[in-house]
């Protein structure tokens, strides 16, 4: 029998390049074919087989309540009935920033987009036109979406390519960024020491998970904040996959750090396309049209994407609510080491929030180069045995795992269960 999986990924790549509209998604570092899904509810997708998949990735962040959550669905049918988009303010806007505000206390004024990569691409010309600086610094491994001045060394899609950056950006684009390796505080002293004067910003995932998840050390965000400090550069976290997803304040809440600007996405839209970058007032003013950076769009904060976002963190202000998910993400962490070890294979496991990260080595990484010196082999081995016991695992070694309030016991048992007989016959 023929699977419609493979016939559609075949007709989709007539039509699209790749046949998929993000790169991750095409299984190349994998290899096989990519499911095309129907459904999904609470922590199941339903492929174009009908088989059903317990959901690791939950649109790569998004669906913290689980698929198709109820409330969520109501908002968006009663939001899009009483009209799907009006070009012009909505009061739902002002309770979604409203919202960012309270739960983010560094956040003093936020302005709303549609996307993570527009979000930081506006962050950062917002840092280089309020400090009038042109350098910025990154780190390898962090991904802040595609605009053409962070694809130098950038994240999981391009590394599974093997491809250090992308055509199509001239170098003068790129010149002004900087990148560091992540954790490394001698580098980023150096690279301040010599281009101080001349650097807007540092742009970080206070917790990286576009290169599988790295969390970063207390130095290492001691370093961030002190060199901004002395130097007069802006620090941008951007809290895209970690917002609300590693705790209600984000990473920079457990770390109790406050950068000048904060990059939000994928929780915050519950589903559907909201972004947002928001920070110190001082410089949320430099923004048209009250000043001189300029920065728009059509479908910013609209009003069916904000309604999913606002049901999505009213039902995450629940009392218990990351705790309960930090509880399981974590039972699932030491779940999978248990296994590995019983198996004899060498493998770590972490878990922050509802994130994940899944190693085959023998240490934690702290950077880029300690995933790519992974056992990537063995990633693919036990990816493909997991995906065909009915467990969707991110389809690269380079991505971080999420799990969400659907959840339960029963479920984390069930993977564990396929991970145990996963790790027993991985190709060694
Ligand atoms: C996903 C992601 C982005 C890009 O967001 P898009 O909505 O895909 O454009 C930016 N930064 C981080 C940290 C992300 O995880």
């Amino acid at each position: 029998m023929t699977s419609r999986n493979d016939s559609l990924f075949e007709r989709a790549q007539r039509s699209t390049p790749g046949g998929v509209n993000s790169p991750v998604r095409a299984f190349r570092q994998v290899g096989g074919t990519p499911r095309f899904f129907e459904r999904a509810e609470g922590p199941f997708l339903w492929d174009a087989d009908g088989v059903r998949y317990v959901d690791y990735i939950n649109s790569w962040g998004p669906a913290i309540l689980g698929h198709a959550d109820p409330t969520v669905v109501k908002a968006v049918q009663e939001a899009a009935s009483r009209g799907l988009s009006f070009g012009a303010p909505t009061e739902g806007e002002i309770e979604m920033a409203e919202a960012l505000c309270q739960l983010v206390p560094s956040i003093e004024q936020v302005r709303l987009v549609s996307s993570g990569t527009e979000a930081a691409m506006s962050a950062i010309r917002l840092a280089r036109g309020a400090t009038g600086r042109a350098k910025i610094v990154k780190f390898d491994g962090c991904y802040h979406g595609h605009a053409d001045s962070l694809l130098v060394k950038a994240g999981s899609g391009l590394l599974t390519f093997n491809n250090p950056s992308s055509a199509g950006v001239p170098p003068e684009i790129t010149q002004h960024t900087l990148v560091c390796d992540y954790n490394d505080c001698g580098q980023l002293g150096q690279a301040f020491e010599k281009h101080g004067k001349d650097i807007a910003c540092i742009i970080v995932e206070p917790v990286a998970g576009n290169m599988n998840l790295v969390k970063p050390s207390s130095e290492f965000l001691s370093a961030m904040q002190e060199l901004c400090a002395q130097h007069g550069a802006l620090l941008i976290f951007d809290e895209v996959m970690s917002g609300f997803r590693v705790g209600l304040s984000g990473a920079q809440g457990l770390y109790g750090v406050r950068p000048d600007l904060t990059v939000l996405g994928k929780v915050i839209g519950g589903g559907l396309p909201v972004a947002a970058f928001g920070g110190r007032k001082d410089l949320m003013q430099h923004l048209s049209p009250l000043g001189p950076v300029y920065q728009a769009g059509t479908l910013s904060g609209n009003p069916v994407a904000v309604a999913a976002g606002l049901a999505t963190l009213r039902a995450v202000q629940a009392p218990g609510f990351y705790d309960r998910l930090g509880a399981q993400t974590s039972k699932l962490a030491k779940g999978l080491e248990a296994a590995a070890r019983a198996a004899g294979i060498e493998f770590r496991a972490d878990a922050l929030g509802g994130m994940f990260g899944m190693y085959f080595s023998r240490e934690l990484p702290l950077r880029l180069a300690d995933v790519s010196g992974s056992r990537i082999d063995l990633f693919k081995s036990f990816f493909h045995r997991m995906l065909a016991a009915g467990v969707y695992l991110a389809p690269s070694a380079y991505e971080a795992g999420f799990v969400s309030a659907a959840h339960d016991d029963a479920i984390i048992e069930l993977t564990l269960q396929s991970a145990k007989e996963a790790f027993r016959d991985l190709d060694r």
